[in-house]
């Protein structure tokens, strides 16, 4: 008769007056893990292949973040099993952005690397999914800039 609530397109979304589309990307905020009394580097070199793993603990200086980021974004990000489906999603996420050295990206962007990786796996790549899942992450430091 008309009154299905669902024919009302109501919108949702709290204060999205603006008509403008924003893009909001995201990245990993590596001042978060001084803030927060931890290791960005420890957390990046978890992710490096076993080869590059050994070359840069065999070093004798301390090892730079910009040299795990190199060394994952030409190397090992490379390599099959660096994203994986077995892979927790978040785990999965922060590798995808050390993979593109941590270019800010938007959750559609990472989605769709994201179901790459996961044979396709389209649910666990939605962009809603994603945003939810970034914006109560508090251990990879994800961290979102938003430009029109
Ligand atoms: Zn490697």
């Amino acid at each position: 008769m008309g009154l299905n609530p669902s024919d009302r397109r109501t919108p949702m979304v709290n204060g999205s007056k603006n008509p403008e589309p924003v893009k909001v990307l995201w990245f990993i905020d590596t001042q978060w893990y001084e803030k927060s009394n931890r290791s960005f580097l420890d957390l990046a070199q978890s992710s490096l292949c076993p080869k590059c793993m050994e070359k840069l603990g065999k070093k004798r200086k301390k090892t730079a973040s910009s040299e795990v980021l190199v060394a994952i974004k030409d190397c090992c990000s490379k390599l099959p099993d660096f994203v994986t489906a077995r892979m927790p999603i978040m785990e999965s996420v922060f590798r995808i952005l050390l993979a593109n050295g941590n270019r800010p990206m938007t959750a559609e962007d990472i989605g769709r690397e994201l179901s790459e990786h996961r044979d396709g796996d389209n649910y666990a790549g939605s962009p809603q999914m994603l945003t939810r899942l970034l914006n109560s992450d508090h251990w990879y430091g994800f961290k979102k800039e938003s430009s029109v």
